[in-house]
């Protein structure tokens, strides 16, 4: 794989070896144009996130932020997170592409009173469909753990 993941100097040192281990084991979800993955550290988000990442395919990078919430998470949780978020890498152009397609539409348009509305349900079925892919990988792998010999 071609993904040069780098982790913010002050990344938690006792998260770092967990936060890389599970990054390289679903890095296969990355596309080939996401040359290079900065990986930070934040305290808790305020709408209980275990992490977010923002996605620049122009410029052939992500930002995959860690947030304190991820802490509290059980082991197969926190690998549905990584791979949540991995899975953002080659969706979120869609996604953009339908909200920008919205704002343009909708935002000084003829029917503004619809565009918090259509903006807020993009969002909540685009999360929810990356959770759906996010939650079925993982399941997949543990239906599979047992037949590759290694133990979750
Ligand atoms: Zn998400």
């Amino acid at each position: 794989m071609n993904t040069r993941f780098e982790f913010e100097p002050n990344f938690p040192t006792d998260l770092l070896h967990s936060v890389a281990g599970l990054l390289k084991r679903y890095e296969w979800l990355v596309p080939l144009w996401c040359q290079r993955i900065l990986v930070r550290f934040r305290g808790d988000s305020e709408d209980g996130e275990d992490a977010d990442c923002t996605t620049r395919k122009d410029y052939r990078w992500s930002v995959i932020t860690i947030r304190g919430n991820f802490l509290e998470e059980t082991e197969r949780g926190r690998r549905i997170s990584i791979v949540h978020e991995l899975v953002h890498i080659p969706t979120t152009r869609v996604f953009s592409y339908a909200a920008d397609t919205v704002d343009l539409l909708f935002k000084d348009g003829d029917a503004p009173k619809f565009h918090q509305h259509i903006k807020d349900g993009l969002r909540e079925h685009y999360e929810a469909g990356v959770q759906d892919l996010a939650e079925r990988i993982i399941a997949f792998e543990d239906s599979i753990a047992p037949f590759l010999g290694y133990i979750q």
